[in-house]
């Protein structure tokens, strides 16, 4: 498949579409416990809403994104004022849709030995001049699909447009092989909601991309600190009986609804 235009960032003065910069511990999937510089990048192809869980948790970086507040220079800053720090975590929004932001972040992580994790629901390829360190892939299912004439968190009214945009790119198989086969690494990480038809899809599209369970890990439902306590024992069960690893939101469970943690 056909990777989205490569490019480099010329002026590292210049504001990007990055809205947080922070430093952080990455408490989901295969690099638990990792200190981290988390970049989030504002813009989503997506448009998710769980129905009782709510809109996507980052929704001031998709459906309503703010705007970037950061340059590649601070995140350069970033990095030398915590030397320590040999991680990076791409978040969004979905920062596939800055391939040259991303493939900038390649050459500087190369420089510094950084290992960098890009957070995707998989809406495109992006193939960078170096590999990405881990590809952690949170593909959207049929409940992300928000319902025509609810309220967005801004305010505003979902109509059918709404609706298909959030369709367009969603569960697009290829870009996901596409960025499996060319990155170094990857983890499936799918957030699983409790009922059996949303299971059900997620280990559909597991065997069709031939993902094996100890590459997969699933993510309990909920952006407080209350409603993952309730998930967590159904998802430890569920991994416990069907072989898949579990995956915590523990910077949830320790800072609640805080953002930039
Ligand atoms: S794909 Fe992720 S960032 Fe985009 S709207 Fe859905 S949950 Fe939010």
């Amino acid at each position: 498949m056909e990777s989205k235009k490569l490019g480099r960032i010329e002026d590292y003065n210049k504001v990007l579409p990055v809205n947080e910069l922070y430093r952080c511990v990455q408490s989901e999937g295969s690099r638990f416990g990792r200190p981290t510089i988390a970049i989030r990048v504002t813009g989503c192809t997506h448009r998710c809403w769980f129905g009782d869980g709510g809109w996507c948790d980052s929704w001031y970086s998709s459906i309503h994104p703010e705007k970037g507040k950061f340059t590649f220079n601070d995140i350069i800053k970033m990095y030398d004022e915590n030397p320590h720090i040999t991680e990076m975590m791409l978040t969004g929004g979905a920062p596939t849709m800055q391939p040259a932001l991303v493939n900038e972040l390649t050459h500087f992580a190369n420089e510094r030995n950084i290992i960098i994790t890009i957070e995707t629901e998989g809406s495109h390829y992006v193939k960078t001049d170096y590999p990405l360190g881990l590809v952690s892939l949170s593909p959207k299912f049929n409940n992300s699909i928000p319902r025509v004439g609810i309220k967005t968190p801004g305010g505003k009214t979902v109509d059918q447009k709404f609706v298909d945009q959030h369709n367009k790119y969603r569960l697009n198989k290829e870009a996901i092989r596409s960025m499996i086969d060319y990155h170094n690494d990857y983890h499936y990480k799918p957030v699983w909601d409790g009922t059996s038809e949303n299971l059900e899809e997620i280990e559909n599209l597991r065997i069709e991309l031939g993902i094996p369970k100890n590459k997969t890990y699933i993510m309990p439902a909920g952006d407080s600190r209350d409603e993952l306590i309730k998930m967590y024992p159904l998802v430890f069960e569920l991994c416990a009986e069907h072989g898949y690893n579990m995956s915590g939101r523990d910077h949830i469970i320790a800072y609640d609804t805080k953002r930039a943690v």
